[in-house]
């Protein structure tokens, strides 16, 4: 070998996993740090693992929310320009509801009222 461009060999490397794996080999490094070893890899684990080092899923994952939202509103404002009939008999509907609730809460008020007992017993 000629003298002075090889890097000084060590067998003696510590390697540091993301997972706490330490194992040594034979390097030119002292010290390596990895994201994946055989402990973890999902090849040698049989489990799905998301090694995400700079949030690239997460990022992907916003962006497709974002993007549902975004159709979401689209189709809400076509379904109401379409079925603007759907939407005025789900009105009527509730205020037909509000409306028998409130003349349920009436019976039951005059029901259990004092007048209308003493009505009842004369
Ligand atoms: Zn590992």
């Amino acid at each position: 070998m000629k003298k002075g461009i090889h890097p000084n060999w060590t067998d003696q490397a510590q390697v540091t996993c993301s997972c706490g794996a330490k194992f040594t080999i034979g390097s030119t490094l002292d010290t390596l740090k990895v994201d994946i070893c055989s402990k973890c890899h999902p090849f040698f684990t049989g489990e799905m693992k998301f090694v995400d080092r700079q949030g690239r899923v997460d990022k992907f994952l916003k962006k497709v929310q974002a993007a549902e939202a975004i159709k979401s509103k689209a189709s809400k404002k076509k379904s109401s320009e379409k079925n603007s009939d759907e939407e005025s008999k789900t009105y009527k509907d509730v205020l037909r509801q509000q409306q028998t609730v409130l003349k349920q809460v009436a019976k039951a008020r005059t029901q259990n009222s004092p007048v209308a007992k003493a009505q009842a017993k004369a």
